[in-house]
């Protein structure tokens, strides 16, 4: 589903420039859990922005689900990225003064959806990972574990073929944290692809392979025993 071959991507700033990513070949099956680790510098926001379809790569390949996002137009990368890809950030980032439902209704506006189907799905996605009980709070009057929950069913909400989460407990406590990842780790069984970044090794435990990056090249591809708690 994803195939990176030889991929580098350089950052030009005044007369320096700067490897990202160098020699980076990676692939990753549909229904995979991986984890991308590695020390501050090391490439994982530069390679989580290229396989969210956020930047290009400056030269090799990336195949995702058939395109060739390595030489995309940008209004391509566009329509790919929403069709293709549901982001999970640290902060949320959901509308302060909106519901969960309509907050989760949100990419479904921008793809045409019809008012009815929207709402029906936006619930389903969010008793999906169980706040069916605050289908109407706003996040200021939900728990930062429930706020990131919202997010996830509302990065899940168009069925994107990969779920891309960035440091999604990094605002949370240790048992919000590991619930979190005990729902990611719920969709994967249920067959959806998660990538993780994160620096946090007792979070990256709940994948089953771990990628870890140095100096924008990748220095270990493993796969592990998966930490499970009872869900
Ligand atoms: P990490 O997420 O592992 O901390 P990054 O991908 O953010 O690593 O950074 C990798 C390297 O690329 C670092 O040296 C960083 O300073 C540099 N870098 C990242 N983004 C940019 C950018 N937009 N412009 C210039 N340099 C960047
Ligand atoms: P993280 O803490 O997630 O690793 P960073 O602090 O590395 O994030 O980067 C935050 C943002 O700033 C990213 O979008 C990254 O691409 C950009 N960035 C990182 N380093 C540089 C840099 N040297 N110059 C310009 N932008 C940078």
């Amino acid at each position: 589903m994803i195939q990176i071959d030889d991929l580098r991507k350089m950052y030009q700033i005044g007369d320096q420039q700067i490897q990202a990513l160098r020699d980076v070949s990676l692939t990753i099956h549909e229904g995979e859990f991986v984890a991308i680790m590695g020390p501050s510098g090391s490439g994982k926001s530069t390679m989580m922005n290229v396989l969210g379809c956020l930047d290009k790569p400056t030269s090799g390949e990336y195949m995702l689900d058939n395109y060739r996002i390595s030489t995309a137009h940008d209004d391509d990368l566009a329509f790919i990225r929403n069709q293709k890809i549901g982001f999970v950030f640290q902060s949320f980032n959901l509308l302060p003064r909106t519901t969960a439902v309509e907050n989760v209704e949100l990419p479904l506006m921008y793809s045409g959806v019809p008012v009815r189907e929207r709402r029906e799905r936006a619930i389903a996605a969010l008793q999906d990972v169980g706040l069916g009980e605050r289908l109407w709070n706003k996040p200021n009057e939900l728990s930062g574990g429930q706020q990131q929950r919202v997010s996830i069913a509302r990065a899940l909400v168009n069925n994107p073929l990969i779920l891309l989460a960035d440091e999604p407990t990094g605002a949370l406590d240790t048992n919000t944290s590991n619930e979190i990842m005990s729902i990611f780790q719920h969709l994967n069984d249920a067959g959806k692809t998660v990538i993780l970044v994160t620096h946090e090794p007792d979070i990256a435990e709940y994948a089953k392979r771990i990628v870890r990056f140095r100096d924008g090249r990748i220095e270990e591809d493993q796969l592990v025993e998966v930490r499970r708690l009872a869900y």
